[in-house]
C-alpha cells in the first residue's frame, strides 16, 4: 500500500506546501484523505487524472481540510465522470455537501446546456463513527476519534492493506485514542504544528501573540511532543505533516528525535512515504 503526501501545509498559504491531503492506494483502489487547497493539481502530479479522482475521506470540517472539495466534485464531473463521488466524513458532512452543491448549481446548469444527456454530478455521503468504515480493493479503512476540540467529532484514519498499516492523524493534540489505534503501525503520518512560528496581526482575535500560541497548543501537537506519540504507538516510521510555513525541517527533526528513536521523515509535497 502506497501513501503519497499531496499537501503537507496548514491554513496559511505556502507556495512550497499545499493544503492538507494524502493519497493512499493499493493497485487501483485509491483513498484520498482531506481536500486541502491545491489538491486537484497535486493528484494530477501524483498521476491521478481528474476522471479517476477517488473517494474522499474527510477528517474534520476545518476549512483547510475541505476547501477544495467543490473543485474535486465539479471538475471530475466536467471531464466526464458520471459515477457518484463517494465522500466519507464526520457528522455534518451531508449538510456541507448540500451547501456546496447549491453553490455549484448555477455553474452545473450552465455547463449542462453545452452537453448532451448529462445528469448533474452525484455525491454519495456517508457520515462516519469510530470503527471500521469501509473495505475496498483489499484495504480496510478504520476511523478513530482524535482530540481537536472544540472541533468534535474529529477523526484520524487507519489503512490496513497489502501487508502494511498506515495511520493519518488528522488534526489533533497528543491523543491517547490515536496511540491505541496506531499500535505497531508501519507508518504514522502525524500533524506537527510549530506554534512558535505563527503570525499575529492586531484584530486577529487573540490579544497577544503569546495568547494565540497558547490557544493553538490546546488543539495541535507541537514538534517536541510528536515523538512521544510515535514512541507510545510503537510506530515503525514517523512522518511529520500539516507544517507551518516558517517551520524549519531540521528543527522539527531534532525536536521529534528527542522522544522517538525510529526513523523520522519531515513531510514534503508529493513525497511517497
Ligand atoms: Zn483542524
Ligand atoms: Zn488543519
Amino acid at each position: 500500500m502506497r501513501a503519497v503526501l499531496l499537501g503537507t501545509g496548514s491554513p496559511p498559504p505556502n507556495p512550497r506546501r499545499r493544503g492538507p491531503a494524502t493519497l493512499l492506494s493499493l493497485g487501483q483502489a485509491r483513498f484520498l484523505v482531506d481536500a486541502g487547497s491545491g489538491v486537484g493539481s497535486q493528484l494530477v502530479q501524483a498521476g491521478v487524472r481528474a476522471y479517476d479522482w477517488p473517494r474522499l475521506l474527510i477528517t474534520h470540517h476545518h476549512s483547510d481540510h475541505t476547501i477544495d472539495m467543490g473543485h474535486l466534485l465539479v471538475t471530475r464531473w466536467i471531464v466526464g465522470q458520471n459515477a457518484p463521488l463517494e465522500i466519507w466524513g464526520p457528522a455534518g458532512t451531508r449538510r456541507q455537501v448540500e451547501l456546496l452543491l447549491d453553490y455549484l448549481a448555477w455553474d452545473i446548469d450552465v455547463r449542462r446546456e453545452h452537453m448532451h444527456d448529462r445528469r448533474p454530478p452525484e455525491v454519495r455521503v456517508t457520515e462516519i463513527e469510530e470503527g471500521k468504515i469501509l473495505e475496498a480493493g483489499g484495504v480496510t479503512v478504520s476511523a478513530f476519534l482524535v482530540d481537536h476540540g472544540p472541533v468534535t467529532p474529529a477523526f484520524g484514519f487507519r489503512f490496513d492493506g497489502g501487508g502494511r498499516r498506515v495511520v493519518v492523524s488528522g488534526d489533533t493534540r497528543p491523543s491517547e485514542n490515536l496511540v491505541r489505534w496506531s499500535q505497531d503501525v508501519d507508518c504514522l503520518i502525524h500533524e506537527c504544528c510549530d506554534m512558535a512560528t505563527t503570525g499575529w496581526f492586531p484584530g486577529c482575535g487573540w490579544p497577544t501573540l503569546e495568547e494565540k500560541i497558547r490557544d493553538l497548543q490546546s488543539y495541535h501537537t507541537p514538534p517536541g511532543e510528536v515523538g512521544r506519540v510515535a514512541t507510545d504507538a510503537r510506530a515503525k516510521t514517523l512522518v511529520l505533516s500539516h507544517l507551518m510555513p516558517a517551520s524549519e525541517p531540521a528543527e522539527l527533526l531534532a525536536a521529534a528525535r528527542t522522544q522517538y528513536a525510529g526513523p523520522v521523515v519531515v513531510g514534503a509535497d508529493l513525497l511517497e512515504v
